[in-house]
């Protein structure tokens, strides 16, 4: 269809919509979904029965709803896919975060006084990228090299430039030829068993350092932590955490004396460089053995300064809301038969998407499903994992929002109040499909959601 005549037919849907004898029930629930840009449909209905007599008490059904159906958010993490809905998941991961480094939410606060690290494992180099760097609030040349060599593909490999933040080059190596596309995206692949490898470590060192055994160390304390993956624009992964000592029974008990963030720092950067994954051995391939880059910073969390409790909850919260879109690529899946160079992403992307398609027919490197998450350049999983005893958890913070939704579903009516204990609650749902018709999404607009604005000019109903 013509964009025009796109135009006319939401039109004339939203006028529809706006004629709509039940436009207020229909503008209730788009603001309950907080200006979702994709709102999920479900069809259904919620009994309420009396426990003793069977007794039906009161029957809700989305019939009576518009379109027959209720709309709720789509709850996404990504900020590509649902902004809103992004934005939720990333203040619930702050609150979580930060009440991990000075209580709160159900956290001691004697958790602050714990030793606390906030460390950045970064990716070995695969090549030289452009590259902004700063000293002493100055931009340096981004690669000077005086002797200028050039390399087997005829480049200079020197670059005297000092980029701009903006610079489209940022990320991009300094001969695409020479580059090791092959070893990003294996690096990628296996950047969360080397986490894991990291965390076992992590314990081992501390127990060296304390003159202890392992079973002795898990007597005296646990180590939590909280991380997240951010992608660099060459294309690679690297993680932030939050490493924690904790007593025993986690935040509420306090750890050794022994254990100071002097000690952890020390065990962060033997573990950081112990760790490897081996590659198998690939016909016309070269043996790899993959490890952190060498520069491992871990800095204390402190409640005043450059690394405060509130800049580490922000920085880990924005990326928790992102995929490898930073790096340039898609966030979807790539299918093996579709025609990379139409994919509107970056070149380097490009090779970097492609090199895990070729990897990923090798027999030997099945387990890395390399094909299905090339759209990720290879990592696949999480990006923000935390551990058991970190802090309150997302279901918990989530749990106090809907019982604020309910308690206004029932000042407003729409759910009898009930004793929990007499009634038995029967709920049946069904998917009915998702998103808005670009006819509600205008009037969604209309309705004045910044969110649904987006979507008014982006967004279809799928
Ligand atoms: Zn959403
Ligand atoms: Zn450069
Ligand atoms: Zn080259």
């Amino acid at each position: 269809m013509p964009a025009s005549h796109r135009n006319a037919h939401a039109i004339r849907e939203a006028i529809t919509r706006l004629n709509d004898p039940r436009l207020a029930r229909w503008a209730a629930q788009i603001r309950h979904t907080g200006g979702c840009r994709q709102p999920i449909h479900l069809r259904g209905t919620v009994e309420h029965y009396d426990r003793a007599t069977g007794r039906l008490l009161h029957r809700y059904s989305t019939n009576q709803e518009p379109d027959g159906v209720l709309r709720v958010p789509c709850k996404t993490r990504r900020a590509s896919r649902c902004p809103a809905c992004a934005e939720t998941y990333r203040a619930d991961t702050y609150h979580l975060i930060r009440a991990g480094l000075t209580g709160g939410k159900g956290v001691p606060e004697s958790v602050s006084s714990h030793p606390c690290l906030f460390v950045t494992l970064t990716a070995p180099s695969f090549g030289p990228v452009h590259t902004r760097r700063e000293r002493d609030g100055r931009i340096l040349p981004c690669h000077p090299r005086r002797n200028r060599e050039t390399c087997p593909h005829g480049r200079v490999i020197s670059c005297t430039v000092r980029h701009r933040a903006d610079d489209d080059v940022l990320g991009e190596p300094l001969c695409p030829g020479c580059y090791d596309y092959t070893g990003t995206v294996l690096f990628n692949a296996v950047a969360p068993v080397l986490w894991k490898r990291f965390a076992d470590a992590l314990r081992r060192h501390l127990a060296a350092l304390a003159g202890l055994t392992l079973a002795q160390l898990r007597e005296q304390l646990v180590v939590s932590f909280a991380k997240v993956g951010e992608f660099q624009r060459r294309g690679v992964v690297h993680f932030h955490a939050i490493i924690r000592l904790d007593g025993p029974a986690g935040p509420a008990t306090t750890p050794p004396a022994w254990a100071t963030c002097d000690v952890l720092t020390r065990a962060v950067q033997r573990a950081a460089q112990a760790v490897t994954v081996t590659i198998p051995q690939l016909a016309g391939e070269l043996a790899r053995v993959l490890r952190w880059g060498t520069q491992v910073d871990a800095r204390p969390i402190t409640l005043t300064g450059e690394l405060t409790d509130q800049a580490v909850a922000g920085y880990i919260a924005k990326y928790a809301t992102k995929a490898a879109e930073c790096a340039g690529t898609l966030d979807q899946r790539i299918s093996p038969t579709q025609d990379l160079s139409c994919l509107p992403v970056r070149d380097h992307a490009r090779r970097l998407i492609a090199e895990c398609l070729r990897l990923g027919a090798y027999e030997e490197l099945a387990e890395l499903r390399l094909v299905q998450w090339a759209h990720m350049l290879g990592f696949r999983g999480h990006l923000s994992t935390r551990s058991r005893h970190y802090s309150t958890t997302l279901t918990q913070i989530r749990a106090e929002r809907q019982d604020h939704v309910r308690a206004e579903e029932i000042t407003t009516g729409r759910l009898p109040l009930f004793d929990e204990d007499d009634v038995l609650v029967i709920a049946r749902w069904e998917y009915a499909g998702r998103g808005l018709s670009p006819g509600d999404a205008l009037v969604a607009a209309l309705l004045g959601s910044p969110a649904a604005v987006l979507a008014a000019h982006g967004g279809e109903a799928r």
